[in-house]
């Protein structure tokens, strides 16, 4: 077996051992793995593994890769910031936008839906922390922007996700996925019809898990350490 695989088997029987021991059904936690940065050989390693859920920052290197192995089996995932200028091919190309954080994008993506692809799968992004040099909505200003997505053919409102501090601390990392669980669980309330939140890296996936994530984006512990920025090579 090699290392990617590895990685991968021990990450199954963490988030495995998570969902046992938080008291989450089994299965209910999907691995979205983030390729970005990683080389074709990487994502090949992974996919012989059995992963076809990826997820990628930047359009241009996700776009080589999606010509490459193809966009029929692979499920793509936009997960980087959401420039209003690359709305067209991101909605073109992708099966989700995690990134989405006010309705001009929104919008965009929805005009640049071709009519022939199913619905776009859209998650909010929150800075749940209310940190400056973060992106995403606001909590309060949730119920607004969901209700005009919700207006959007061309997109489906799936769920929320976020990117909250680093922590070394367990019960301090689980405070902004609690967060993002209740304001979650406020939109389903109105009858929001939402069933993924997005969130848990790495770093922090068994606190993700605990607080109710269904999709967890993992990267480092799948690929190893990220050594500065890969070239996008064969
Ligand atoms: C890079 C990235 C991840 C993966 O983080 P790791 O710590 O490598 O698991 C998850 N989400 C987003 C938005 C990212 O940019």
């Amino acid at each position: 077996m090699n290392t990617i695989h590895m990685n991968l088997k021990s990450l199954w029987d963490r988030i495995h051992t998570a969902e046992l021991r938080f008291h989450r059904p089994p299965g209910s936690v999907k691995l979205l793995v983030v390729s970005k940065n990683r080389s074709m050989e990487e994502i090949r390693e992974a996919l012989s593994a059995g992963q076809y859920r990826f997820g990628e920052n930047y359009l241009q290197e996700a776009i080589t890769k999606m010509d490459t192995f193809g966009t029929g089996d692979l499920e793509w995932h936009f997960i980087g910031p959401v420039q209003s200028n690359k709305t067209r091919p991101i909605a073109a190309r992708f099966a989700w936008v995690h990134s989405v954080d006010r309705l001009k994008i929104a919008q965009r993506l929805n005009d640049a839906r071709a009519p022939g692809l199913p619905p776009l799968n859209i998650c909010l992004q929150v800075n749940i922390c209310d940190e400056a040099s973060k992106s995403g909505t606001g909590v309060e200003q949730l119920p607004g922007l969901a209700a005009e997505i919700l207006r959007l053919p061309r997109l489906a409102l799936r769920g929320l996700m976020t990117m909250p501090p680093l922590s070394d601390d367990f019960t301090a990392q689980r405070m902004p996925f609690r967060l993002l669980h209740e304001a979650y669980s406020r939109l389903r309330a109105e009858s929001y019809p939402l069933d993924t939140l997005s969130m848990g890296t790495s770093s922090d996936l068994e606190a993700a898990i605990a607080e109710g994530a269904t999709m967890i984006r993992i990267g480092t512990d799948v690929f190893g350490a990220c050594h500065g920025a890969a070239p996008v090579d064969n």
